[in-house]
């Protein structure tokens, strides 16, 4: 589990959710962008304990980039 720099800050207008999905459910989409999280995608997941609804993020839209590079390596990777 990663560690999440404090300036990594719900906004007021993300978009909460209900239910937890796994990343690659067409339901699954980020808080931040609402685009669908991709299956090989680490989600960064907010679940915030006395309340009835979470946040999750793609990692670049927090600003972390380090997940998405490593999966396009494996992907490439794949392709050789
Ligand atoms: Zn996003």
């Amino acid at each position: 589990m990663s560690q999440i720099p404090p300036q990594l800050q719900p906004l007021p207008t993300d978009v909460t959710f209900s239910y937890y999905r796994e990343p690659g459910d067409p339901g699954c989409l980020c808080s931040r962008c609402l685009l669908p999280i991709g299956e090989k995608a680490v989600p960064i997941v907010f679940f915030p304990q006395s309340s009835q609804w979470i946040l999750r993020y793609h990692p670049g839209c927090l600003g972390m980039t380090t997940f998405d590079d490593q999966d396009w390596e494996e992907d490439y990777k794949d392709l050789l």
